[in-house]
């Protein structure tokens, strides 16, 4: 599938830690570097580590669909499971992060998301 690939070339091109998804119902495992001093571990290593599931849809199904398909014990807990469309602003999941937590997509955690995911389309 070509979004899978053009993911894999994304989180590459952006330097990320990543690996193919052992676990069934995910393609991918993924480093997302974090800035947050409250969100460094015992190693202080700055990264959330996601499961993802590339699901083409736009952001507003993915949400819909995050929330049907895991409970929110699941989405808490590191990996956290996310669904990853067409870009940066097509993903979603939810963690904790900093001193708060939510929903997050790619786009609070890319200062270059946009060009690195036009990138992908040619590297
Ligand atoms: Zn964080």
């Amino acid at each position: 599938m070509w979004l899978k690939l053009k993911w894999a070339r994304f989180f590459t091109l952006a330097g990320w830690q990543w690996s193919l998804s052992s676990r069934p119902d995910f393609d991918f495992k993924v480093h997302v570097p974090c800035w947050k001093e409250d969100c460094a571990d015992a190693r202080n290593t700055h990264h959330h580590v996601l499961l993802v599931r590339v699901v083409n849809q736009h952001r507003a199904a993915l949400e819909e669909t995050h929330g049907k398909r895991f409970h929110t014990d699941q989405m808490y807990q590191e990996p956290h499971p996310a669904l990853f469309g067409d870009g940066p602003d097509s993903t979603v999941w939810q963690m904790a992060h900093g001193d708060g937590g939510g929903i997050y997509d790619l786009v609070s955690f890319t200062s270059n998301g946009g060009r690195l995911w036009e990138r992908a389309n040619h590297e």
